[in-house]
């Protein structure tokens, strides 16, 4: 088996950080070891096959993106990622896993949802992927396979308080499955927005001619999320289900989690990077069409609430506990021009999977967050909440040799589709300027992106077989 060294960093994690070799033997970090470490009198970096000099630089665990939605039916069209673009593009930003969602639809069967998602990824992946299931249709069948996911790999599934005749469940549904989660140990998720009442309000205002995918944000109310939130906490209280709200927007949703949290619930909370930096009223709000790049749900929230700022806070409080994407992308052309001149036909989603480290890292450049949080709310606390962490999620001996050496002195330029690696003709991002860049990506032991350069291949990426997460007492 190959040895790297990856010699002269700063090796940081969720608890500290220190200047260390780390040695790679084939998939696995074998050992992390004082920096210039001899083995048997030997110069280490002479009896390795490749040395990655890390000298000035951040060495830390892969990210991990517990959030994606490749190739996904959405809204009479399909996310424009594929298992192969979508993962290349995160490796491209440093991120070493996903966790994407299988689905099953009203109808069908919960393990067909989950071959066909299998079917969609097997040999398409530049890195490993796992699934959480989404649960589309709450009945006795599905009740029933839920006991099986574990076996399967499977250690979390996904219920949704919004989109009524889509995805949607209602209180009696989430109740039940609830039961199972937590008879099972599966982590439930929740998509926690009020879709009826939403659905009812994006009616009014299509009626009064109010059509901007503007309309999109002001129909989707920080109300309708708080009182979802709300209701999902009282139901995971009652079935002693564990709770985990993604893609948490508003700041009155935190409050209700930080409550719950208080209160000693197993409950958390994910936010997106679009809900730290983007807004209503800047991006929603553009003129004409161009906000249809950011409809998404939840939506941005306005800036004169400042659920932004509360937001960034969360996760310095840990009242959120980590960032995923929530990757889900649409091109302009022939996608989200679907909804002109009716914003509820705009698909939901933003692209951001290759962004989320730099976009992150840029929160430790501010101040807002330090080094060590990066590396928890990205990758450790990712690993841990959907039960990986050991193999991935950290650099110690054992685990996976999933590693990236950041630059903190590099720079990254988010520009437009030519300078990314998304499937999107557009970014939702261009402008951004982080200050700090990915050099190398190592992914289970191979290097597939170093200096500007692509070096892995679909098919490297393997599936991960979760375990109940490790997040819990
Ligand atoms: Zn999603």
């Amino acid at each position: 088996m190959a040895t790297t060294l990856i010699s002269g960093g700063t090796v940081v994690t969720a608890t500290g950080r220190s200047a260390a070799d780390v040695l790679v033997d084939g998939e696995k970090i074998a050992a992390v070891l004082a920096p210039g470490s001899t083995l048997l009198g030997q110069d280490l970096a002479r009896s390795v096959d490749t040395v990655l000099d890390a000298a000035g630089k951040y060495v830390i665990p892969g990210g991990i993106d517990a959030h994606t939605h490749m190739q996904m039916p959405f809204g009479g069209t399909e996310a424009s990622d594929t298992f192969e673009t979508g993962t290349r593009a995160a490796a491209w930003g440093g991120t070493t896993t996903i966790v994407d969602f299988a689905i099953q639809r009203y109808g069908e069967r919960v393990m067909d949802g989950l071959a066909a998602w299998h079917e969609k990824a097997a040999g398409e992946c530049a890195i490993d992927y796992g699934f959480h299931q989404i649960i589309g249709d709450v009945n006795d069948d599905s009740l029933k396979a839920m006991n099986s996911l574990l076996d399967e790999g499977v250690s979390s599934y996904k219920l949704f308080m919004a989109y009524p005749g889509v995805f949607y469940s209602d209180d009696a549904q989430i109740y039940k499955a609830m039961r199972v989660g937590a008879e099972t140990g599966l982590m439930t998720m929740m998509h926690a927005e009020n879709g009826p009442a939403i659905d009812a309000m994006v009616a009014e205002l299509l009626a009064q001619g109010k059509t901007d995918p503007y309309y999109h944000g002001v129909a989707r109310a920080w109300q309708m999320e708080e009182e979802a939130t709300h209701r999902a906490i009282m139901l995971a209280n009652l079935t002693g289900a564990p709770l985990y709200v993604v893609h948490v927007s508003a700041k009155q949703a935190v409050e209700q989690l930080a409550a719950a949290r208080d209160n000693g619930q197993n409950v958390f909370g994910e936010t997106c990077p679009q809900y730290l930096y983007l807004s209503l009223e800047d991006q929603l709000g553009a003129e004409g069409f161009e906000g249809a790049k950011w409809v998404c749900s939840t939506p941005l929230r306005s800036k004169h609430e400042h659920h932004q700022d509360h937001m960034w806070q969360s996760l310095r409080t840990n009242d959120i506990q980590m960032v995923a994407t929530d990757h889900c992308p649409f091109c302009m052309k022939g996608q989200k021009d679907l909804g002109v001149g009716d914003f509820s036909k705009i698909p939901n989603g933003i692209g951001s999977v290759e962004h989320r480290m730099d976009l992150m890292y840029q929160g430790v450049v501010d101040g807002k967050i330090s080094l060590e949080r990066w590396v928890e709310i990205t990758s450790t606390t990712p690993a841990r909440m959907f039960g990986m962490y050991g193999t991935k999620g950290v650099i110690a001996p054992g685990a996976d040799a999933d590693v990236v050496i950041y630059d903190p002195n590099g720079h990254t330029s988010i520009g437009l589709e030519k300078t990314h690696h998304m499937n999107m003709d557009y970014s939702a991002w261009e402008g951004y300027e982080i200050e700090g860049h990915v050099d190398t990506v190592m992914s289970r032991g191979k290097v597939v992106v170093n200096n500007n350069e692509y070096l892995g291949s679909k098919g490297h990426g393997q599936y991960v077989r979760r375990s109940t997460s490790q997040y819990l007492v």
